[in-house]
């Protein structure tokens, strides 16, 4: 007989982005589900992966992180948000971004824990805090800016706060945190043992001159703060599932205990290539405006459209209210869209625990012109 397992998440399914991207395959429909670009990553770091290979690089790597990758980190973290990290005790390499979400909660959290999260919240993070016995407290963010009520937060914290969950550019609506939000935060966790994990995977897509808020630029935010990061999201390749942590060193120490016995050590001729290519700044400081264009020209093809964007300033998503249009779910208008229609989009429902539905749908703009153009004329239909 066989044994009976016992659900670590009894309630999860399968990711929303899986589910929305097989149906678009199945329908050969225009995929702005999932966030993924559809156009081609540089061919210098293509060559400088290959380089590595043929040079022999091709053996296990320090489990931190080859040493040059991580210092060119620092460097950069230096220049950006002026702040000296260490390259050997604070940075590690880790698969993705999502990987080093996982460990920085699993590092820190104990059974009965509880997690500040702000919803919509990216799908990981629910499943992660509660797969380590953790609770996760839900604090909605206020629609349609999706700003922080901090007065809310401030309600919210008890005893057991274990640590505040932050995402800036925020997936999936692209809102960022303000300089007025750094301050509500810094107040909040001011003499207090809470922690802070903030996702800045989307750390150079920010459009309209606005500024990036790292947790790395305040040293009293950073002192308690696994701060994570994604090599995908920034050089176009997010099928290699590279990215980063940086922590001060106490928390690190702690993150690379459960690092050790997980992943152990990443893709070696990747980091070598990815050391090399983060000497040329302008590759990731260019990003900005690059992305900028695109959100700019979904935008205004989708004038053409019954539907109404709400505001993004960061991230390669933007969501759409489908209110003059439908009625209907936003998972049911999403799969019907991708039936009839032919464009896959991703329902902001799937990141709220109780299904919040504003009848806003996700659209990811990190596309070729023609991708977007294509998938405009058959919204144009609706
Ligand atoms: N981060 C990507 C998104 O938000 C999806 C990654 C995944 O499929 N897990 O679309």
């Amino acid at each position: 007989m066989q044994p009976a397992i016992t659900s670590k998440l009894p309630t999860a399914g399968i990711t929303i982005f899986t589910e929305m991207s097989v149906l678009a395959n199945e329908h050969k429909a225009i995929n702005l589900g999932q966030g993924f670009p559809d156009f081609l990553m540089d061919d210098q770091l293509v060559a400088l992966v290959n380089e590595a290979m043929q040079q022999g690089h091709n053996q296990y790597v320090h489990m931190n992180g080859l040493k040059v990758l991580r210092e060119r980190i620092a460097e950069k973290i230096s220049t950006l948000y002026t702040n000296n990290v260490r390259p050997d005790t604070e940075i590690t390499i880790t698969p993705g971004g999502t990987y080093a979400i996982y460990t920085a909660l699993t590092a820190i959290l104990q059974p009965g824990d509880e997690v500040i999260v702000f919803e919509p919240a990216y799908d990981c993070y629910i499943p992660t805090i509660e797969m380590n016995g953790a609770i996760p407290v839900l604090v909605p963010l206020v629609y349609p800016n999706y700003s922080i009520d901090w007065d809310l937060v401030k309600q919210k914290i008890t005893t057991r706060t274990k640590l505040i969950m932050l995402n800036t550019p925020h997936n999936p609506t692209g809102a960022l945190l303000s300089t007025n939000d750094i301050i509500a935060l810094q107040n909040i966790v001011k003499n207090t043992g809470i922690f802070i994990l903030c996702d800045e995977v989307y750390e150079h897509l920010i459009f309209d001159g606005k500024k990036h808020e790292s947790m790395l630029r305040y040293p009293d935010l950073y002192e308690r703060s696994f701060v994570c990061f994604s090599f995908g999201k920034v050089y176009h390749c997010t099928g290699w599932k590279m990215g980063y942590c940086v922590a001060p060193t106490a928390l690190m120490k702690e993150f690379r205990k459960i690092h050790q016995f997980n992943c152990f050590s990443c893709n070696s001729p990747v980091q070598y290539a990815l050391a090399e290519y983060l000497k040329q700044k302008d590759k990731y400081l260019q990003l900005g405006t690059f992305l900028q264009q695109k959100r700019d020209y979904l935008l205004q093809l989708m004038k053409q459209t019954k539907f109404k964007p709400l505001p993004s300033y960061g991230s390669y998503f933007q969501l759409y209210s489908y209110k003059s249009i439908s009625h209907e779910s936003e998972k049911d208008f999403a799969v019907r869209l991708t039936k009839e229609y032919g464009v896959a989009t991703i329902p902001a429902s799937a990141f709220y625990k109780n299904g919040q539905d504003n009848k806003v749908l996700r659209f990811c703009f990190a596309k070729k012109e023609s991708t977007l153009e294509e998938a405009v004329n058959r919204l144009m239909k609706l």
